[in-house]
Formats: C-alpha cells, structure tokens, sequence
C-alpha cells in the first residue's frame, strides 16, 4: 500500500505510518484485540496460544492481559495466572475445569455464598456432589474426604462471619489425601499470607489460588474481574484448557484500571486495616454490640490462626462484621444501618468508601453457629475515609437506632 491508493476509506484503515519503537512511560500501554494479526501463514500455523510466547487471539491474551497475569503471579507467590471476568468466575471455572460427573468437592459452610449456590445447583446438574465441612475444625474436613473427593474449597478467613481457620492443617490434611486444595484468597489478597507457602519455609502451600480482583486490586469498586494463580504447570494447563473452551475474557480498559491501582494496594490494604481494627475495638464497647468478629483481634473466632499465619506480617483486610445484640429488633439494626451517612449500604468491599450490610446468618448456614451471640450480624467494609468521621457517624447511627 502506498500513497497512490486512491480510495480514502481504504488508506486510513490501512495507513503505513509507525510511530517510533522505545516509548516508556510509568503505566504500560493497554492493548486492545478480538483480531490478531499474523505476518504470514506459516506464522498463524507455528503460532502457542498456550504459553506466552506469542499472541494469537484476544481471548488468549494481550500484552495488557499478560502484564497483569504476571504481576499478580507474582503477588500471590505463584507461577501462572488466569484473568477471569469476575471473583465468581474464578471460583467456578476451577470447579468446572477440575470436576466431573461423580466428584466430590468439598466446601466450608461459612464460605462465600455464590460459591456454595453454584455447587447446590450447576454442580448437582452435573452430578457432582457437595458437601460442607467446618473449616474451623480440621478433623470434620478428614471425617468428609471419600475417593471421590477431588477438590477442596478452603477461605481464610470465612465469609460475613470472618472465623479464621487452620490453613496448614487443613491443607495437610488434603496433601495426606492427595486431594487437590484451592483457597479463594480475597480477602488475604496476597498480602497477609503466602498461600502457597503457608509455613514460611516452602513445605506447604495450597494448589490453586482464586481471588476477586474486584475488591482490593482494583480498589475502586468499579471494576469486576478475577484471577487464578497456580504453581504446576500441568494444572495452570488443566485449568486454562476450560477457561479457553468457555471463552472467558477480560476487557482491556478493566485490565488497565486494576495494573493502575495494583501498586498502591500494599498501603491501602495497610489504611483500610488500621481504621477497620480501630472501629472495631470501639464497637466492641458499644452497648449494642453483643461480639466483634474480625479475626485480628483477641477473642475473635480463629484469631489464634489468624496470629499464627498472618501476625508477622501484622495484616488483615478492612473487613469486620458485628452481632448486635439480639434484644433488638432487625427494624433497629435497618434504621442503624440506614442511619449511617457516610457508610453506604452496598456488596463487596477493598474501594475508598466505607460500605455496611445486614445479614440474615440463619439462611446462610448449614451447620450450627455456636461460636456467635444470638442477634443480627452486621459486616462493615472500611474505605479510606477519615476514622474519626466514620466513628463519629457509627456513634450517631447507634445512637439513632438503638
Ligand atoms: C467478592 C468475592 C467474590 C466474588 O467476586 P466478584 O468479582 O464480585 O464476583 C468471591 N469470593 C470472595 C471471598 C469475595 O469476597
């Protein structure tokens, strides 16, 4: 093609200018494709979609894409990581890739709800059983592991009710059983804890590692995506050939916001921690609350483990949910909860404002809850807002609605 191409329509698709190589700038370039264009035939031919030797179609990568994968790889302490477009679709495309008719998995009973929904149904359909387990009690997870068992769930700590419990014991008892482990690690984020060195002296680690990418890597609370980090290759393989066949993708603009707020996530992860701690000792003193449960703190659910795992690293996400006590009403826990300005009431959580939600725990659990006081559990997600202010606006919902 040259100038004498007449056709103006035709010269700006196929225009000859490049601009010059060697552009380096803070953020990288965001690369966007569905098409991905070979020099030749014999280069479409020769051309891995599987590694990241090259590029081939959108759905299997980008610059972008492989950037983020990398860095997240590195983050979790992994090897390989899959972009997936939401935490959920972490979670049930390793279900899918890893479970067929027959299987069992097993799953915590304080796990992350949509989690144990897509078991009950999708999974059922199938003809894969599930069975709950409570995590906080390793011998029942033992008790639970058949020869069909293929796939253990494990969260540290759980959802809502945040009890933290014995990752290594748990994932040794899986090692013992040569059943495959995967962690959904949103909450620890990679930075709490090595998931796949548990133990500090690379002895002990869990198989997969899932995450919500929506919560604290993008740290905005407008992006949803997922990964799904792992250290065996024949795995990551395992794993990728379903992602693939069900034609997970991620769009470029959402991958760009999450490689933009990654550096930063280590402070805010630090800020969202310092602020949820305080407000959740000062909870602990209000009339109204029968229990705190954040596992960073003494005589929460687990918070041995918690110690044990995380206390060198001295790190817990913005996460704490209460138990109002169960002398009042659920009308004054919704006027509390409606009566708090700067806290918002909204799902998920790891973005700058500060957000509340009432749980009804009795449609969420299987297995009795002896460890919490009877009354309504209330989880908080601490933004980056001021702690004075959002202490002062928990004082006047309290007071307002109790
Ligand atoms: C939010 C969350 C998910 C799901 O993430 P989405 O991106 O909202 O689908 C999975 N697990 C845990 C523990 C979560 O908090």
């Amino acid at each position: 093609m040259n100038d004498s191409t007449p056709d103006i329509r035709t010269r700006i698709v196929h225009h000859p200018y490049q601009p010059p190589e060697g552009f380096v700038a803070p953020q990288p370039g965001v690369f966007k494709a569905s098409t991905v264009i070979f020099p030749n035939v014999a280069a479409m031919r020769e051309r891995e979609w599987k590694d990241k030797t090259g590029y081939t179609y959108g759905l299997h990568g980008t610059p972008t894409t492989y950037l983020l994968e990398e860095r997240l790889a590195t983050l979790e302490g992994g090897r390989q990581c899959l972009l997936v477009p939401s935490g959920l679709a972490a979670l049930a495309t390793v279900a899918l890739a890893l479970l067929r008719t027959g299987d069992e998995v097993l799953i915590p009973d304080n796990a992350y709800g949509p989690n144990k929904a897509l078991a009950e149904v999708e999974l059922a359909h199938y003809g894969i059983r599930h069975v709950l387990y409570d995590a906080m009690d390793p011998q029942d997870l033992a008790a639970k592991i058949t020869p069909a068992t293929r796939l253990v769930w494990l969260e540290a700590p759980g959802s809502v009710t945040l009890e933290f419990p014995d990752l290594p014991e748990l994932v040794r008892i899986c090692r013992a059983r040569g059943v495959c482990t995967a962690l959904d690690n949103t909450w620890g984020a990679g930075l709490a804890f090595a998931p796949f060195d548990l133990c500090g002296d690379g002895s002990l680690g869990v198989d997969v590692s899932a995450h919500a990418l929506t919560k604290y890597p993008s740290g905005g609370g407008d992006v949803l995506m997922g990964s799904i980090v792992t250290r065996d290759e024949a795995l990551h393989l395992k794993i990728k050939l379903t992602h693939m066949r069900l034609g997970l993708g991620v769009g470029a603009n959402d991958v760009e916001a999450v490689l933009r707020a990654l550096p930063s996530m280590a402070l805010r992860y630090r800020a969202h921690d310092q602020v949820a701690r305080e407000l959740a000792r000062w909870l602990a003193t209000q009339a109204a609350v029968a229990q705190v449960l954040h596992p960073a703190l003494p005589g929460a659910p687990g918070h041995a483990h918690w110690q044990a795992l995380c206390g060198q690293a001295d790190a817990a996400a913005g996460l704490f949910s209460v138990v109002i006590d169960a002398r009042h009403s659920q009308a004054q826990v919704d006027r509390f909860c409606d009566s708090l300005q700067l806290f918002k009431i909204g799902y998920s959580w790891g973005g700058p404002i500060s957000l509340v939600m009432p749980y009804e725990l009795a449609s969420m659990r299987q297995r009795p809850t002896p460890h919490l006081r009877a009354g309504t559990v209330v989880r908080f997600s601490i933004g980056l807002e001021a702690q004075e202010d959002l202490r002062r606006d928990l004082a006047q919902a309290l007071a307002a609605a109790f």
